[in-house]
């Protein structure tokens, strides 16, 4: 009872070709899951994942990641951190308007490697911390919502004329 195991069925590798450094071969069966501490704060279970983060600069462009292995709430941070900032700095160049979809694909679809983790507790083998907790949600987080904000504005913008 109360014995939360991710699905590991869904173990498609989500890379869409990118440089992939980082990201797991196969998501790890849950027992090892209390093997791996959280990079962070040393908690287990934790997962072997990378998310990314996109910023576009009209000519220049900048990609950014972040790696586990991360417990959950480390992890949910990190993803919701990444894909925000995506979400806002992500689209701004000819290029860069292309690249964003997939990185921000790639997290939600990463997404699921740290959420479906049990909640952090203490590493059997010491050396950890609480962690300092997922955040705020994605939808609540400033980026976000101005990416939102001015995602409606263009749609307006566009549909007005
Ligand atoms: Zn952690």
């Amino acid at each position: 009872m109360g014995d939360e195991r991710p699905a590991g069925a869904n173990a498609a590798s989500a890379d869409g070709g990118w440089p992939a450094t980082g990201v797991g071969p196969m998501p790890p069966p849950s027992a090892s899951e209390y093997l791996i501490q959280c990079r962070y704060c040393g908690s287990v279970p934790a997962a072997s994942v990378t998310y990314r983060a996109h910023r576009g600069m009209i000519l220049i462009m900048q990609f950014r990641r972040i790696e586990g292995p991360f417990c959950r709430s480390c992890g949910l941070e990190a993803f919701r951190r990444m894909t925000s900032d995506t979400m806002l700095q992500g689209w701004w160049g000819a290029i860069s308007f292309w690249i964003t979809p997939v990185i921000l694909l790639m997290n939600v679809a990463l997404r699921h490697r740290v959420a479906g983790l049990a909640p952090p507790g203490p590493s059997p083998h010491g050396d950890s911390r609480p962690s300092d907790g997922p955040g705020a949600p994605l939808f609540a987080r400033p980026a976000a919502i101005a990416a939102m904000v001015i995602f409606v504005l263009l749609v307006v913008l566009a549909t007005t004329r």
